[in-house]
């Protein structure tokens, strides 16, 4: 199944690395997209070991150390700034083969972009997709149609073409809290330059991680009823509001960020789903397995599913369907748990049961360091490339 030709829907991290994969395999790869500007949506992301590990096998590790921050250690603090854990990463980065690298959303999509050795076809909204014997045809908005052999469907949480694959609506589920998010200049009065530091306290988190640029990508979340509005003109007002008496590096943080500049989305997952392919059309990334940021794994999913879609279609003859469904397979079985303990995770966090919260806390202060790296290790070396 050499002489494919692969309509892919959706430029974000998905997408563009599946394209990646694929066009390296010897593919013909085009990528459409409905946004006329490529421009993220959020600040950063952490791409943990199995994320970076597929950068590497695409020959992108060293463009993506040069915008990845340098992060050694791991703090979680008490509201009040009290240390509750100070973690080495290295047993974590030599366990795993391979270190984690917060990055600025811009330049992570940037860098794949620059790497896609094809066009991105922008302003092309995708509004449904046919299959037959001979292929797939994909309509747009703007009246185009574009045909090819399968089509990879990486259109991100609010997918539509997750409908036509699952014959059925699934909308993504509202986990009860907030995140604000972006970056800012790093200064040692708000955090060592190489540590993530995570407060915690009244079911919210305050956090900083480095990455590249002298940069710190920040977070707040807090727990909140659905529909809250987001104005940028009252974001410092809202987090002084909501983490006041939280510690002074908390305090200077939130004097210090652009409003403008940042996101500050109502956290959302979806699934786990029972397919994620029908016939010649795979759904990838976010679009099939949506999933709460608590475990910094959502992106890392969606750069293992280009991974295993390109294994499957250079290494079995039988069909592109017969391929697909070797994909689903794997993929369901990696990425469902991942929801599913993402969503525990982010209960606990954010004070679904009060007491749990509450365990969470005491367990932050007494737990042994390398229980919380191995717990880590865990997930990561769960993925393809371990
Ligand atoms: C606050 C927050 C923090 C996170 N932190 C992390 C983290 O630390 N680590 C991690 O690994 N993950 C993290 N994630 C998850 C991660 O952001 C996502 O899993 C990842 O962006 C999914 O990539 P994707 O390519 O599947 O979808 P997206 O990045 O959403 O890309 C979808 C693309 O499809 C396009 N599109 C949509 N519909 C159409 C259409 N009809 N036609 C054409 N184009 C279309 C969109 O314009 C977009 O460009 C976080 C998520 C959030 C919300």
């Amino acid at each position: 199944m050499h002489d494919l030709k692969i309509i892919i829907i959706g430029a974000g991290i998905g997408g563009l690395a599946a394209g990646i994969g694929l066009k390296q395999a010897g593919f013909e790869v085009e990528i459409y997209d409905r946004v006329k500007e490529l421009r993220p949506v959020g600040a950063g992301i952490s791409l943990w070991s199995n994320g970076v590990k597929v950068l590497n096998r695409l020959g992108l590790g060293q463009p993506m150390a040069q915008i990845g921050g340098r992060m050694d250690k791991m703090q979680y603090r008490w509201k009040t700034g009290d240390l509750l854990n100070d973690i080495d990463l290295f047993p974590l980065i030599e366990q795993v083969g391979q270190r984690p690298y917060p990055v600025a959303r811009a330049d992570l999509q940037n860098m794949l972009i620059e790497h896609f050795p094809g066009e991105i076809q922008l302003d092309h909204k995708c509004i449904g997709v046919e299959q037959d014997e001979a292929g797939v045809t994909a309509t747009f908005e703007n009246g185009h149609q574009a045909k090819g052999d399968l089509l990879v469907a990486a259109d991100g949480v609010r997918s539509i073409l997750r409908e036509y694959v699952l014959n059925k609506t699934v909308e993504p589920q509202y986990r009860g809290y907030v995140n604000w998010n972006g970056l800012v200049p790093i200064s040692p009065d708000l955090a060592p330059p190489n540590t993530w530091v995570v407060y915690v306290g009244e079911h919210k988190r305050a956090s900083m991680m480095p990455v590249g640029g002298d940069r710190f990508y920040f977070f707040f979340d807090v727990p909140m009823a659905k529909g809250t509005v987001a104005n940028p003109d009252r974001y410092q007002a809202e987090l002084r509001e909501h983490f006041s008496g939280w510690a002074e590096p908390v305090q200077s943080l939130i004097d210090r960020i652009n409003p403008e500049q940042m996101a500050r989305p109502e956290i959302h997952d979806m699934g786990p789903l029972p397919q994620m392919v029908r016939g010649k059309v795979a759904l990838l990334g976010d679009a099939a397995h949506t999933t709460c940021p608590d475990l910094g794994q959502g992106g890392c999913q969606a750069l293992e599913d280009g991974l295993i879609l390109t294994q499957y279609l250079t290494t079995t003859n039988i069909s592109i369907e017969y391929a697909l469904m070797r994909y689903e397979r794997d993929r369901l079985d990696r990425a469902n748990p991942v929801v599913e303990k993402a969503r525990q995770r982010a209960e606990m966090i954010h004070g679904k049961d009060p007491d749990i919260t509450q365990k969470w806390y005491q367990q932050l202060s007494e737990e042994d360091p390398a229980a919380v790296t191995s717990a880590i290790s865990k997930v990561i070396m769960a993925g393809p490339l371990h």
